[in-house]
């Protein structure tokens, strides 16, 4: 497996049919369609963005990042991998990135890890596991698809754009970003699948470099 597969895309952002930007530290959650291709764009660098990934007509199938590294014999996700379901089956695949590397083993922050990793009074700062709850909230009640969808749904995310560099040893490190200002990562739906997001809100390590700040989402009908 190659990491730093650098590949750009020739789809222009005028005939995206969604196009969004999210601020730091907001969620989103919205349903992609089989061939259609969504894009996520880093705006000013060095931004973590959590994502999930699920089977949208059937939501307990999920991203699963032990299968996905499994299956491509390593750890950085980047041009050509498949993201693949708990299933074995390719949820998207990543035909475009700017970036190069992107994390699946860091996790998400939440309250808890807040408090464990920096103080206790790091309890109340905006996390991505309360971001990814609140976008599950607010898509069930639009489409009712996220019905019933809770905690234990948050399986273990990607980290678009983040650095989580392994040691010669096994060793994780949150390292600075290798992203930077209007880096991109695009994806094509296998399948249609439901996308949520926590734009990561982390202040206390150099994920976001210490600067969390919006991204560009895009959606494009294609063929
Ligand atoms: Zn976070």
């Amino acid at each position: 497996m190659t990491t730093f597969a650098l590949k750009e895309s020739a789809l222009d952002p005028r005939a995206a049919v969604v196009d969004e930007t999210l601020p730091a530290g907001r969620g989103w959650a919205r349903e992609v369609r089989a061939g259609q291709v969504f894009r996520i764009v880093d705006l000013e660098g060095n931004q973590a963005v959590d994502t999930l990934f699920y089977n949208a007509r059937d939501l307990n199938e999920r991203y699963s990042a032990a299968d996905t590294i499994r299956e491509q014999g390593g750890i950085y996700l980047t041009t050509g991998t498949s993201l693949l379901s708990g299933e074995g089956r390719a949820l998207l695949t990543i035909v475009a990135d700017t970036c190069g590397r992107h994390d699946t083993l860091g996790g998400a922050c939440s309250a808890e890890s807040n408090q464990v990793r920096y103080a206790l009074d790091k309890k109340f700062m905006h996390n991505c596991r309360d971001s990814f709850l609140l976008a599950l909230a607010a898509f069930g009640q639009g489409l009712g698809h996220g019905q019933g969808m809770n905690k234990r749904d948050l399986a273990p995310n990607i980290n678009f754009f983040m650095n989580v560099p392994v040691t010669p040893d096994g060793g994780l490190s949150f390292a600075d970003g290798v992203s930077a200002s209007g880096r991109y990562v695009e994806l094509r739906a296998e399948m249609d699948v439901l996308v949520l997001i926590s734009n990561c809100p982390q202040l206390n390590n150099p994920c976001n470099a210490y600067n969390p700040t919006p991204v560009r989402l895009l959606i494009w009908d294609v063929g």
